[in-house]
């Protein structure tokens, strides 16, 4: 029989609300949810293609071993008692700092992701924890723990109340957004423009977002850190620079004009390639604005001078008196967070409490930059990384010099991956825990309702039951949990897992003086949670103890998991609110605009204006596809093809000048290897650049992806050997880095 249920797409960042029809417990259509509170009924080709991801013929159904060298299907009780011994025998030889922890950007896209992995990584006491952060927004975390004294503080544009937009290396249009959750993104750019406002990206490409903007500027890859340092010495020169209401709860105003005097319109011109006066307009515009807002992604974050970059792009929001007012910039708050308290100075934040063994890289927000991972493993000494733990990630495609991760994963001692399909990673598994589709998975977005543009809260049960015999995601990693402890037989209880953490919140919620249930028994607190299963008890918990929530009876008509669950379209919160001081966690309760790692990278910056040598040659960049996300979707027919391809996009004068003609396989090299890849002519490209997507590279023998072994494209990560970094973040350089192209005969 034919019936609906309703799923919060899980596929990027936007979030969209989805009625799924299913038939015999297979997906057969999925479409927009008008209803949903968020979203209100939009959808783009990969969340209609829902289905088709889900009923992919080459998921993994049951858990891997590898037996004799072979992997073979094994029981799930079979498949924990092996990671049990895999670890215990690592760890007995070794200790636990020989495990590493590798996890993966889906992470942040599954309700288990978001509960677990910090207790995993607690279980085994290791500091080589290694994510897709490094690879991405790390910058922005950085930049956010400086100002504002809280790494995941991030403010958002208020996309729907703003007059003026200005986009830094991000193209909404095809990723429908990131660190700015917002379904509709094409949408809400429309509505800018049609209540009078102003959309102005900066790009090196005249992306599809560019194309529609009112200004597009295109630097030269990876100088943006620059051109946003210039606008702020326009802002000063030009008397522009009024925060306005904001003032009192900024320090370091001073400071940051002094660092911005050295950066002119005309110094930098040269180095961004933008005309001096086009920088003086953006600055200007910016100013006059009555409500703007400026928000960088990618491509000003995974480059050499992303943390400058992005803590560059707040500064702007906070001269201009646009951070934290409506228009602006501003702090969403989730359902999830803790509930506001009241403002009290902060620890402020720091990086470095411990280094990478090899490169001696410092240690950010726990991580360890994802570049590192292959030398950490491959480098002998005391304290070698001999097994991994790896939670949704494919390193050997997403990290700097795949050939080599490849490489050093083979001669693990031991690796466990909980991952859908074998791929280019998982291959080297001993064992792979497999999670089942997200249609028979629940949902719930921690992290990207931290970041949403309006404050909704929505819960989607799981839409189709497990298979007999099945668990489920949050039953895979909590069982991992206690493998990893031990504790692998087939008696181990995952609920444990689940009360432990319910209880150790519970114990300093009770403790807490500003609590609602300060001075409670815990164990009476908790007998109160509603929910089926234990991810359940965990989300009633953060509800009801959340901003929104019923504080155990603190707040009658407050938030709970039954009240959202009677509501299936989710529960609107409201268009995000200020939220200063109370969002800062600075040591001195201001937001703290030139703290002293931050300054001390300037120079670096400063150097790079005058020197300029490497702007020379060409360099690469890389973009996103409507069709696809990092590499998840290349597996699935009807989302390959079209515009989702892996080409070499250069413009037509760099192509004549090469001897490249269009659909010609052109060699591209860089520091770390050399790859080919089809040419495809452009001139939405600026000369000397070449653009190149993510996440392929699926020529691997031992992997199990049918169709995407039949269009591998080319690993364009390989083109790094992992040594450029930008230092305050361990973030890989993946834009704007320099590479030679000449015809592959
Ligand atoms: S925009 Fe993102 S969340 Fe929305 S349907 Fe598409 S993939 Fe899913």
């Amino acid at each position: 029989m034919t019936r609906t249920a309703l799923r919060i797409c899980p596929l990027c960042e936007a979030t969209c609300g989805l009625v799924l029809t299913i038939d015999q417990e297979r997906v057969t259509h999925a479409r927009g949810d008008r209803d949903d509170v968020f979203s209100a009924g939009f959808v783009c080709p990969k969340g209609a293609s829902f289905g088709a991801l889900d009923a992919d013929p080459d998921r993994l159904t049951r858990p891997l071993v590898r037996r004799d060298g072979r992997l073979v299907e094994a029981s799930w009780a079979e498949a924990f008692e092996a990671v049990a011994a895999g670890i215990g025998a690592v760890t007995a030889e070794h200790g636990g700092e020989a495990v590493g922890v590798v996890l993966g950007n889906p992470n942040v896209h599954t309700m288990a992701g978001g509960l677990y992995p910090a207790q995993l990584v607690a279980a085994l006491r290791t500091r080589s924890v290694f994510t897709a952060s490094t690879l991405d927004q790390m910058p922005k975390h950085v930049s956010c723990g400086y100002l504002f004294g809280d790494p995941n503080a991030i403010p958002v544009p208020d996309l729907d109340r703003t007059d003026h937009l200005v986009l830094i290396g991000a193209n909404p249009l095809v990723s429908n957004g990131s660190l700015a959750t917002a379904a509709d993104f094409p949408g809400k750019l429309k509505a800018l423009r049609r209540r009078g406002g102003r959309l102005t990206v900066v790009d090196p490409n005249r992306t599809r977002t560019a194309a529609a903007a009112d200004r597009h500027v295109a630097p030269r890859p990876g100088t943006d850190a620059a051109l946003l340092f210039a606008m702020v010495q326009v802002l000063f020169a030009e008397g522009l620079a009024d925060p306005g209401e904001l003032a009192p709860h900024l320090s370091g105003v001073a400071e940051v004009r002094a660092m911005a005097a050295d950066f002119t319109p005309e110094s930098v011109a040269a180095y961004c390639d933008v005309p001096a006066e086009d920088i003086r307009t953006l600055a200007r515009e910016l100013a006059a604005a009555e409500r703007a807002a400026v928000y960088g992604r990618l491509g000003s974050t995974a480059v050499e001078f992303g943390t400058l970059a992005s803590w560059l792009v707040d500064v702007l929001n906070a001269l201009t008196g646009n951070l934290d007012r409506p228009g602006g910039a501003m702090f969403p708050l989730s359902a999830t967070a803790r509930a506001p308290r009241p403002p009290r100075p902060g620890r402020g934040f720091t990086t470095g409490r411990w280094h990478s063994r090899v490169s001696g890289h410092p240690e950010v927000k726990g991580e360890l930059p994802a570049a590192a991972l292959a030398e950490e493993i491959d480098t002998p000494g005391e304290g070698r990384l001999r097994a991994l733990v790896v939670v949704a990630s494919n390193p050997v495609l997403s990290a700097p010099d795949g050939l080599r991760t490849d490489r050093a994963l083979a001669g693990l001692d031991f690796m466990v991956s909980v991952d859908p399909y074998l791929n280019e990673t998982s291959r080297h598994a001993h064992v792979v825990l497999p999670p089942p589709p997200p249609a028979r998975s629940a949902h719930y977005d921690f992290a990207f309702s931290t970041l949403a543009v309006r404050n909704t809260v929505r819960y989607s049960p799981p839409a189709v039951p497990l298979a007999a015999g099945t668990p489920d995601e949050p039953e895979i990693l909590a069982r991992l949990i206690l493998a990893v402890l031990g504790q692998g037989g087939p008696d181990a209880d995952p609920a444990l897992v689940d009360g432990q953490a319910v209880m150790r919140r519970l114990g300093s919620e009770t403790a807490d003086a500003d609590s609602p249930v300060h001075g409670r028994d815990p164990a009476d607190v908790a007998a109160l949670l509603g929910g089926r299963t234990g991810y359940e008890r965990r989300l009633d918990l953060m509800l009801r103890l959340g901003p929104y929530g019923d504080g155990f009876g603190a707040e009658l008509d407050g938030l709970t998991l039954a009240t959202l669950l009677d509501h299936p379209h989710g529960i609107d919160l409201g268009p995000l609110g200020s939220r200063l001081p109370a969002v800062l966690r600075t040591a001195s309760g201001t937001v703290e605009l030139a703290a002293a790692p931050i300054a001390g990278d300037v120079p670096r910056l400063l150097a790079a204006v005058a020197g300029g040598d490497e702007r020379r040659s060409l360099v690469l960049i890389g973009r996103r596809h409507l069709r696809s996300n990092n590499s998840w979707m290349h597996n699935v027919p009807v989302l390959t093809g079209g515009s989702n391809r892996c080409t070499a996009q250069l413009h037509p004068e760099d192509a004549a000048r090469l001897g490249l003609a269009d659909g010609a396989l052109a060699r591209i090299k860089g520091d770390g290897g050399e790859i080919t890849a089809p040419v495809e002519i452009t001139d939405t490209l600026r000369r000397g650049v070449v653009c190149l997507p993510h996440g392929w590279g699926h020529d691997r023998t031992g992997t199990r992806l049918t169709a995407a072994s039949r269009e591998p494209g080319a690993n364009v990560n390989q083109l790094l050997d992992g040594s450029r970094l930008d230092p305050l973040s361990g973030t890989a350089v993946l834009n704007g880095f320099p590479i030679q192209v000449e015809p592959a005969g």
